[in-house]
């Protein structure tokens, strides 16, 4: 059975990788170059610590207070868009208690199933990259950021994550950290995301994947409830079964086939310094200005911030200070000047309003499956994600409960 992945990021590629070796024919088409938009200058994380979905009681209430602040971690640009309102309505509509908790033990299991798989993977295929069991630290530096990280620790140790409040100087004890604390979470680990996607996408090729780049897909043609093929730049490709996995722009080229699922790009900068003078031993997050600091082999990558504003590829200079004063505050000893001088990179978060994933059959067509919408667990979940949809799609029993996580919920 041939089958065509639309999009080659980190989704693609692991749904790919677990649909090739279960024995399909697999072809990737990608708009621009593999591994380059949202999957190349992330944080890396892998992180089983983030089990709470960015929709979760307390957001809604920080939302409107940020979105009067064009340099807080979280901003709405307010605007007069009928697709962002219904978002909103959505999201806010998630962001219950009751939600958010019947979402937990889903996202953590998913984290910790996708943290093996990535040693899996790593082991069973012999390809190298940087991936380490560094655990990861929340660090605060208000009574409220403490209080609100106490709660996500509670939550941790009940479902299961361990994590432990900890003194930062036995962690961190080189350097000069301006927190009241920190929670420590010893089963997180890093990747260098774009080596493992270079890497994969070498061994995808060995293995027989078709990879076809520079090419996006622009139209489905349609025939009695099922895709006989797509257009891609002027061709027409056929298959059995089509993928979408196309990250942010999934939901514009969905339009297409009249499949209307909510999804809004969270637009996030990071700033990657190679031998940087300062380099923290963990990676850790900085609570209050949500800024995610990862100490790779050889550089530092600072990230953060989340701007809901479309697929907007202007640079904003007030998101980019934002993070910069959250370093400075955290970090007094940091010279900010290492950051002026270096290339700044932002990709766009696919996220859904209930912060769970779609992955799984579209109920109108045929032959038509999607796994996007991972939001700021892209990295975490990519692994677990491309296993679930070879499960979906071979009708096997899944590894886990997905009614969470199917597409059909909004349509
Ligand atoms: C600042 C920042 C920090 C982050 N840190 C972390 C982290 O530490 N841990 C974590 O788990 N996640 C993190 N994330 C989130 C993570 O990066 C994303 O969730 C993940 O990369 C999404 O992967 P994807 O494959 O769905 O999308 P993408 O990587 O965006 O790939 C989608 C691909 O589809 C292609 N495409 C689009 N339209 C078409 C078309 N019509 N035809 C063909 N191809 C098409 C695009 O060109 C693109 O290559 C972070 C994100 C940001 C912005």
């Amino acid at each position: 059975m041939k089958i065509a992945i639309i999009g080659g990021g980190i989704i693609g590629l692991c749904s790919a990788y677990y649909l090739r070796k279960s024995g399909y024919d697999v072809t990737i088409i990608e708009k621009k170059t593999i591994g380059d938009a949202c999957s190349l200058g992330n944080a890396g994380y892998i992180s089983p610590s983030h089990m709470i979905p960015l929709a979760a009681p307390g957001m809604v209430t920080a939302g409107l207070k940020w979105m009067l602040n064009s340099e807080s971690p979280f901003y709405i640009k307010p605007k007069i868009d009928f697709k962002l309102f219904s978002w909103m309505w959505k999201f806010f509509k998630a962001s219950n208690r009751q939600r958010m908790l019947a979402a937990v033990p889903i996202l953590k299991d998913m984290a910790v199933k996708s943290h093996s798989l990535y040693h899996e993977i790593c082991r069973d295929e012999k390809i190298d990259f940087e991936l380490t069991d560094t655990g990861l630290l929340m660090v605060y530096n208000s009574e409220s950021g403490r209080h609100h990280e106490l709660e996500a620790m509670e939550i941790a140790n009940k479902n299961g994550v361990k994590a432990i409040e900890v003194n930062l100087n036995e962690y961190e004890p080189d350097m000069q950290i301006n927190a009241l604390g920190g929670i420590y979470y010893p089963g997180d680990s890093i990747i260098e995301p774009k080596q493992f996607t270079d890497k994969l996408t070498e061994l995808l090729r060995e293995l027989g994947v078709e990879i076809i780049e520079n090419s996006g897909v622009e139209n489905f043609n349609i025939k009695n409830g099922r895709i006989e093929s797509v257009f891609v730049e002027g061709l027409e490709l056929e298959a059995d079964l089509f993928l979408v996995a196309a990250g942010s722009w999934s939901e514009q080229l969905l339009n297409k086939a009249s499949i209307d699922l909510p999804l809004q790009a969270g637009k996030g900068y990071s700033f990657t310094i190679e031998n940087p003078k300062l380099k923290p031993k963990k990676p850790m997050i900085l609570v209050e200005g949500r800024v995610a600091v990862t100490p790779f082999q050889n550089k530092l990558r600072f990230a953060g911030t989340m701007e809901i504003n479309g697929l907007n590829e202007e640079i904003s200079q007030n998101r980019i200070n934002g993070i910069k004063k959250t370093i400075q505050n955290y970090y007094p000893e940091y010279d900010l000047t290492e950051i002026e001088k270096v290339d700044k990179w932002y990709g766009f978060r696919p996220c859904t309003p209930d912060g769970m994933p779609y992955i799984g059959k579209i109920n109108t067509l045929e032959n038509l499956y999607v796994n996007y919408g991972h939001a700021m667990l892209g990295i975490t979940l990519a692994p677990i994600s491309g296993k679930l949809i070879e499960q979906i799609i071979s009708k096997k029993e899944l590894d886990l409960d997905d009614r969470l996580i199917d597409p059909n919920r909004y349509l």
